[in-house]
C-alpha cells in the first residue's frame, strides 16, 4: 500500500497507515478508516501539486473537459443558483447577518449576489483565472489553508454569514478549515453553510470524481465531524438531488 499519498490523517484525526483498507469503488482507490469508517480518495499527488492543480488548472483547461464548462461562461447560471440559495438561507439569517464570506468563490457569482443584496460581501478563490474574471473586488486569491492571521485581519470584523459551497471534499484537512471559521472568521452567533455531495444516493453517483473529492462522507459522518467541532447543526436539507446542505451556528447560536 502506498503512504505518500495526499491525505495523511483521517478528519477523524487518525494517522493512514496498514489498518486503513484499499478498495476500488466507482472507478477510485479508496481507504477506510479503521476507527471511523470514512473514507478518503487516495490520490498520489503532494500537497503542493495539489494546490497547483486548482490555482492553475481547474478553472480553465480541467473545467473546458468537463460538461459543465469553464466557470467564466458559467457567470449567469451559477447567479441563478445563487438565487435560489438565498431564498433558502434568508430563512436562518437575522437583521444583523450583513458581512458575508465565500470561501471558494469560483467565478464570484455568489460574491456578486450577495452584494445586490445589501451584504458587505468577501469571497476566497484559489484559481487565478477565476479570480481575474470576477468583476468585483473583494476576493483574497488564496485557498483557506494560505491565508494568514494577518489576511484574516485585513477581513476586518468578523462574518455573520460564512458557506462553502461544494468545498469542503476537496480539502486536504477539513478539519484544520473548520477550526480557522470557529476561531477567526465566524461572529459567535454567525451561521456556516456546508453544502458536499451526497455520494451514497443514486443522485450522487457523479459526485465520484477522480483527484478532485478527497472525502466521502455519509451524512451522519459530515454531521459528526462538524458537531466535533462545535459547531450545532440547525438544519440539513437536500435542495438539488445528490446534495447535501448543513445550517450551522457558532457559540452562542440558539
Ligand atoms: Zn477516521
Amino acid at each position: 500500500m502506498n503512504f505518500m499519498a495526499l491525505i495523511k490523517r483521517c478528519s477523524c484525526g487518525l494517522e493512514v497507515d496498514s489498518q486503513f483498507k484499499s478498495s476500488q469503488m466507482h472507478g477510485l482507490t479508496m481507504r477506510t478508516c479503521p476507527s471511523c469508517l470514512v473514507r478518503h480518495q487516495v490520490v498520489e499527488l503532494s500537497t503542493s501539486e495539489y494546490s497547483k492543480f486548482y490555482s492553475d488548472d481547474y478553472h480553465t483547461s480541467f473545467q473546458d473537459d468537463t460538461t459543465q464548462g469553464p466557470y467564466r461562461d458559467r457567470f449567469e447560471h451559477d447567479r441563478h443558483i445563487a438565487h435560489i440559495r438565498f431564498k433558502e438561507y434568508h430563512k436562518f439569517l437575522t437583521a444583523e447577518n450583513t458581512r458575508l464570506l465565500d470561501i471558494g468563490s469560483g467565478n464570484g457569482a455568489f460574491v456578486y449576489e450577495a452584494s445586490g443584496r445589501g451584504f458587505e460581501s468577501y469571497g476566497l478563490e484559489p484559481g487565478k483565472k477565476a479570480y481575474l474574471d470576477f468583476l468585483g473586488e473583494n476576493i483574497v486569491n488564496k485557498t483557506l489553508d494560505e491565508c494568514s492571521l494577518e489576511d484574516f485581519g485585513s477581513f476586518g470584523e468578523r462574518f455573520g454569514i460564512v458557506v462553502m459551497h461544494d468545498v469542503i471534499e476537496h480539502l486536504v484537512d477539513p478539519v484544520s478549515a473548520l477550526r480557522k471559521i470557529r476561531d477567526y472568521l465566524l461572529e459567535d452567533d454567525g451561521l456556516l453553510v456546508v453544502d458536499l455531495p451526497d455520494y451514497y444516493r443514486p443522485e450522487g453517483l457523479h459526485h465520484w470524481r477522480p483527484t478532485q473529492h478527497l472525502w466521502f462522507w455519509n451524512t451522519t459522518q459530515a454531521a459528526d465531524m462538524l458537531a466535533n467541532e462545535s459547531f450545532k447543526i440547525a438544519s440539513m436539507t437536500h435542495p438539488i438531488p445528490g446534495k447535501t446542505v448543513f445550517y450551522l451556528g457558532g457559540k452562542s447560536y440558539k
